[in-house]
């Protein structure tokens, strides 16, 4: 039988989850060790899970829990596209699958938001953002002349979950909800 990547990632976070409620460092730690086995090759994904739209970045779900206790989203970059400055409100685990993106870290202060560390994920990489570890990013594709592609577990649904926006230069904070590229989620 073929193996599934994908059914095998779920299978583990389901066990990490159910074993690791409450310790987040742990959950980090084991969900990131499972990123790494999914994104080690790049032959699962299914094709209508990479397509991306000519002008906003796509966010497909590809799995959500029934008891909302993680999804995993994959995430398509058209060329050049970004993202705002965000935070997540929940952890998070990103595998870069395909070509390549940047992610720059920001701290919200009193005189608005301070740039911190960039970092460039190349297939195979793995990040991780949380309210402890960090959790306010921008990301964009590494490339302007092509796809890039990362995979993203989640700990809660994330589609579902209210988090923030950011501008840059003010530090204003906005609500929102992000919802997914794919119906019915
Ligand atoms: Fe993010």
């Amino acid at each position: 039988m073929r193996s599934d990547p994908l059914a095998d990632f779920v299978q583990r976070l389901e066990g990490i989850v159910a074993r690791g409620a409450g310790d987040e460092g742990a959950v980090l730690g084991e969900v990131k060790e499972a990123m790494q086995s999914l994104v080690a090759s790049d032959d699962w994904l299914a094709e209508p899970f990479t397509r991306p739209d000519p002008q906003f970045y796509r966010q497909y779900l590809l799995h959500a829990d029934p008891d909302d206790r993680f999804c995993v989203v994959s995430f398509v970059w058209g060329p050049g596209q970004q993202t705002p400055i965000h935070d997540h409100c929940t952890w998070g685990v990103i595998g870069m699958l395909r070509g390549a993106e940047v992610t720059t870290a920001f701290d919200a202060t009193e005189s608005g938001m301070k740039q911190g560390e960039e970092l460039t994920l190349r297939p195979g990489d793995v990040a991780v953002v949380s309210p402890t570890v960090g959790d306010i990013h921008k990301v964009r594709n590494a490339y302007d002349d092509r796809v890039s592609i990362s995979i993203h577990a989640y700990g809660t649904n994330i589609g579902k979950q209210a988090r923030h926006v950011f501008d840059a230069t003010s530090g204003a904070r906005k609500d929102f909800v992000s919802s997914y590229s794919n119906a019915a989620a």
